[in-house]
């Protein structure tokens, strides 16, 4: 309900705090659908040609989940009430962009595309670059809702925030595939990340009465963590390696020792750089990994788990919603013994 931006943009509000990584092993067509349709947004990544990714936006908008009169056999997405719409009544769909390129790809994914929500896909998102692609987008399209980063420290927040960002994500060196903080040593603690950026968030909000949505973006290795994220005051969570083993993910399943895996690989891996080599002639060290990861079944079946565990956390603190659970959740640490006590300890587990 609080005024969102420094634009003129309208407030986007999802319907579970979960969305998709803008990356080629997880974010495409079929993941856009089941996003959308289970009320979560994926972010269409943007390491491919423009015409291509205003190709899948547009197909995204244009599929229809089926409805059956009768009330049975309805398909997987249709059966969803979580829907994401758009005013329409389309599917709801985010792109990804980079600060290269952003005037020749973001008036094809606005005017062709009809995207409804724009993300600057960077690793490092204080610097001049990102303000000025924010200026350039909000000059021309200031209704357009605009999320910005990736950054680590309050002062990264209130830049982009002082830009004319309507969201920030953050988190550097800390995703599944990522070798950021080996290669270079840089990034930060996710958790030490969240509270810095969350206390900078809040305090702009107290005193500009403008709520900036925070995502908290990779790192995800259960449940769990996205409940400490979202505890933390975290509003969405991006995830890659979550939803990368999923069918929907555009890889294909391989067989590795009796066992389905899907190809999985940052943006900032060889395979995933050649792109961008190609176009900019830049970049000439890897920042990510190429592996694979268990293939799991649909997206339709491991979010009802995952969402039944964020609202069964958001109960157990007394609270009646997200925004009141990240006000009301208690953070401190744990002692190495506490942390062992809270796993499965002195028994010998039954084999699966
Ligand atoms: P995951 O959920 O832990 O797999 O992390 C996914 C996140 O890792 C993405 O949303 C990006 O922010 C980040 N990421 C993607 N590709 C790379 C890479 O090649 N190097 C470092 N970070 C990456």
């Amino acid at each position: 309900t609080a005024k969102t931006s420094s634009n003129q943009a309208s407030p986007v509000s999802i319907n579970i705090p979960l969305v998709a990584a803008a990356m080629q092993a997880v974010s495409g067509i079929e993941m856009g659908k089941a996003l959308a349709c289970s009320g979560g947004i994926a972010f269409i990544y943007c390491s491919q040609e423009v015409n291509e990714q205003t190709r899948m936006i547009k197909e995204i908008k244009n599929f229809r989940p089926q409805e059956n009169e009768l009330g049975k056999d309805k398909d997987k997405e249709s059966h969803n009430q979580n829907h994401l719409l758009d005013n329409s009544g389309k599917l709801f769909v985010g792109a990804a962009i980079n600060t290269h390129d952003y005037r020749e790809r973001v008036p094809a994914l606005v005017e062709e595309g009809n995207v409804d929500l724009l993300l600057i896909d960077s690793s490092d998102g204080h610097c001049f670059f990102q303000k000025d692609t924010i200026k350039w987008i909000n000059a021309r399209y200031p209704t357009l809702p605009l999320i910005t980063g990736n950054i680590i420290t309050g002062d990264g927040f209130n830049y982009l925030v002082n830009a004319g960002a309507n969201a920030v994500k953050v988190g550097m060196g800390n995703g599944s595939i990522c070798i950021t903080q080996e290669e270079k040593g840089t990034g930060r603690g996710q958790a030490t990340a969240l509270m810095e950026v969350i206390a900078a968030r809040n305090d702009y909000y107290s005193k500009n009465g403008i709520y900036i949505p925070i995502i908290s973006d990779g790192g995800i290795t259960s449940d769990r963590d996205i409940i400490i994220a979202l505890a933390l005051g975290a509003d969405a969570v991006m995830m890659g390696r979550y939803f990368a083993r999923c069918k929907e993910s555009p890889t294909e399943p391989v067989e590795i020792n009796n066992k389905m895996m899907k190809p999985y690989w940052g943006e900032g891996s060889t395979r995933a750089r050649l792109w961008r080599e190609a176009r900019y002639q830049q970049s000439v060290f890897d920042e990510g990994i190429e592996g694979y990861i268990d293939s799991i079944g649909s997206v339709y079946e491991i979010l009802p788990p995952t969402l039944a565990k964020i609202k069964s956390a958001i109960s157990t603190v007394g609270a009646a919603g997200l925004r009141e659970f990240q006000s009301m959740a208690r953070i401190e640490l744990m002692s190495p013994f506490a942390q062992k006590e809270g796993r499965v300890h002195n028994v010998l587990c039954s084999p699966q």
